[in-house]
């Protein structure tokens, strides 16, 4: 997953360029920047990489959601699809556009199941949002295929899946719009940063004021501008944008050490046949930068975890079902609706329903899943010891 692990000489070029001429903004100061326009320059490098016709990068991957829910016209009575395991920067921005979260199930693919999305859409539904979740991915063509049929907007939050393809499309560029998080621990970072992709030029346009306090972007001089909409300042500086533009001419090397990696770990898992995997949906090329696993009960799976800790062979696993930052169970701020500001009506209604709303069916996938995540920087040796030991230990559990 982390692209920090092969910070380089690459980076600190890229961003001392940016501090020889002093210019550290986006926009503007033609003349001293002396061609230098880094954030630019990643706009580019994205729209070519993940083939989509436009990129808006944004400060982080939570304020390239709400630019994106934003500039698809997404706020106060409207309804946004989402799964209930995800990380908290999803419900946060749909509530921050003034819209409400609507959680809903995940399947195996541990993400959107189509038939939960199905049962929830209201007539105030707007917009169907599947988080990519740990490198892979959901059913886009029936989660785009209940959109046709009801009209709805697909955002796709893929910012934990950099890298990962849907039937030979980048996830993130399948949707009405989609968003990368470039934060400390993605596939690539710019230490802080996002992007809105899309290839609907409206979107884009919107977007790229709506970052920017509304500036339409059209004159020379800044402060001629006009601002036909309301906007927000939710701008990367060029000393992000230049890791990134670093980290993304590194991502091909990133994306097949993952692979290797990640395909070496699996086969010491492989071996135990009461493990299972995530499914991938059919055309789906995963990023791999987690290696998520079943086992085949709750108590089981916590036994694991309890005997990988016990081990000290717990770092770099995830058991989702007790995180409190990823899964439904623990957001007790959500389900109390625990805002410092207060929310619209609807948006309260919405958190304090769920409460009593039960997610078994997710509760039961849950809670039998185990993700590790993969480094780029583990060596041969490293993977074989970390394999024997977790199947080891595993099988100590299974008896
Ligand atoms: C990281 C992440 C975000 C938000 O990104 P930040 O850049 O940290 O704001 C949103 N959604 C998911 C699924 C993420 O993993």
């Amino acid at each position: 997953m982390p692209g920090f692990e092969l910070f380089g000489d690459e980076e600190r070029k890229e961003v001392n360029e940016v501090l020889e001429t002093g210019i550290l903004m986006r926009y503007g100061f033609d003349g001293p920047r002396k061609g230098i326009w880094k954030a630019k320059e990643l706009e580019k490098a994205i729209t070519e990489t993940f083939g989509c016709k436009y990129a808006q990068l944004t400060s982080s991957g939570t304020t390239a959601l709400t630019t994106a829910m934003a500039a698809l016209g997404i706020g106060f009575g409207d309804e946004v699809i989402m799964p209930a395991f995800t990380f908290v920067a999803s419900f946060e921005a749909v509530l921050s556009v003034g819209a409400v979260p609507v959680l809903v199930d995940i399947d195996e693919t541990l993400t959107l199941n189509p038939d939960a999305v199905r049962n929830a859409i209201t007539p105030k539904t707007k917009c169907i949002m599947p988080v990519h979740m740990c490198g892979s991915m959901a059913n886009l063509d029936a989660l785009a295929a209940i959109c046709k049929e009801h009209n709805l907007l697909l955002l796709e939050d893929a910012c934990q899946s950099i890298g990962a393809n849907y039937k030979g499309k980048a996830l993130g560029t399948i949707g009405h719009a989609g968003t990368f998080s470039f934060d400390f621990v993605k596939m690539i970072t710019c230490a802080e940063g996002g992007v809105v992709m899309t290839n609907d030029k409206d979107v884009y346009i919107k977007s790229d004021g709506y970052t920017d306090h509304g500036h339409d972007h059209l004159g020379a001089d800044r402060g001629a501008d006009l601002h036909p909409f309301i906007g927000y300042n939710s701008r990367i500086s060029e000393l992000h944008a230049a890791v990134g533009l670093a980290q993304i001419r590194k991502l091909d090397r990133f994306l097949e050490l993952q692979k290797k990696n990640n395909k070496a770990l699996r086969a010491y898992l492989e071996q135990i046949p009461e493990i299972s995997f995530r499914v991938v949906p059919e055309g789906g090329e995963d990023s791999c930068s987690f290696l998520s696993w079943f086992l085949p009960s709750a108590a089981l799976t916590q036994a694991v975890v309890a005997e990988m800790k016990a081990q000290g062979i717990l770092a770099g696993n995830f058991y989702w079902f007790a995180n409190n930052w990823h899964y439904i169970t623990n957001w007790d701020h959500l389900k109390n609706a625990s805002s410092l500001n207060r929310l619209n009506q609807e948006q309260e209604a919405a958190l304090l329903r769920l409460k009593t709303t039960s997610f078994s069916a997710s509760d039961a996938i849950m809670s039998r899943c185990i993700s590790t995540s993969i480094s780029l920087v583990w060596t041969e040796d490293q993977i074989k010891e970390k394999g024997e030991k977790m199947a080891a230990c595993i099988r100590k559990v299974l008896g």
